[in-house]
């Protein structure tokens, strides 16, 4: 298991903890393109955002995080799902010089029109339910900070967040205060321990470096940060690279297109060829499977696979 994420309570079980690093998984999200460093970097820090914040959701299901820009780049996305298996991609603008350099905010909102929008999205939904979805102006000079507005915004519980990424690993430390339960396994706790508890975790994990986060196996570095307190470790969970792309899904996409879109397109090329955004897997529809599309009773499409989830 090359790439975990690690969950720890402090003792009083007043504040959680949770740690990420990752370097397959991010390698794979890499795979199929080639981002400028600037674009990587914020990329990596939204997937381990994403792990994160998926790891405390108590549905089957996925969390997306997107940032949606008026920039060179016109959105970031990561679907990252209950198991922590990710995907994640990035869109750019037609037209706009991605510079080689540039943070957030120019890449993502020099018009002041950048959103940080959250989902989360349960596999099973009740009728008539909705994925949940947050939106909030994209704040702050950093992925950390965008979400700690957002977090802040939708009265969430109080978060803190250090993210670090670069070609080689994503990673990521997160600080949640919980709230007081009480019950026979907790201990008594005062308001002022509990809120001197989130100070110390806080003061502790503040002196983070990026680079240290990004070098660091996560023992070594909780280990480090918070040799003085006594935390509750979890077993570990482990994260992976999935893209549940299926030609399918990728079926309903051209239906969606309407007939008359497609059969454009296959005048014009002979064959409607796309390829996932995420994995780059491609998809070829010829002009039978394309008919098949719009017949009344569409034929399984094609060689799709069985659908796993
Ligand atoms: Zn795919």
């Amino acid at each position: 298991m090359t790439d975990q994420l690690k969950k720890y309570l402090t003792e009083d079980r007043s504040v959680r903890v949770q740690a990420v690093r990752l370097e397959a998984t991010w390698k794979a999200v890499q795979a199929n393109h080639d981002y400028p460093p600037a674009i990587t970097n914020l990329l990596g820090e939204l997937v381990a955002a994403s792990t994160l914040l998926a790891a405390n959701i108590k549905f089957d299901g996925s969390l997306v995080l997107q940032i949606q820009g008026d920039g060179p780049i016109a959105l970031l996305v990561v679907e990252c799902r209950h198991d922590l298996s990710l995907r994640a991609t990035v869109k750019m603008r037609e037209g706009h010089e991605v510079p080689t350099d540039g943070d957030m905010q120019s890449l993502l909102n020099p018009g002041g029109n950048g959103r940080f929008i959250v989902v989360l999205d349960p596999q099973r939904k009740l009728p008539g339910q909705q994925a949940y979805q947050g939106i909030v102006p994209l704040e702050g000079d950093t992925v950390a900070e965008a979400l700690q507005h957002y977090m802040k915004a939708s009265e969430q519980l109080d978060t803190r967040l250090w993210l670090a990424a670069d070609a080689g690993h994503a990673a990521g430390m997160l600080a949640q205060r919980l709230p007081h339960h009480g019950g026979s396994e907790a201990p008594v706790l005062t308001p002022q321990d509990a809120a001197e508890t989130w100070d110390r975790v806080c003061a502790l994990a503040g002196t983070l470096q990026r680079d240290e986060l990004l070098a660091t196996e996560i023992d070594k570095l909780v280990h480090r940060l918070f040799w003085e307190e006594t935390l509750l470790a979890f077993d570990p969970l482990e994260v992976r690279w999935h893209c549940p792309c299926t030609r399918e899904r990728v079926a309903n996409m051209l239906r969606s297109l309407g007939e008359e879109e497609i059969q454009d397109i296959l005048a014009e090329r002979g064959e409607v060829d796309v390829s996932c955004d995420f994995c780059g897997k491609p998809y070829k529809f010829d002009a039978v499977d394309c008919a098949a599309l719009f017949s009344p009773n569409p034929p399984p499409a094609g060689d799709a696979p069985p659908t796993v989830h």
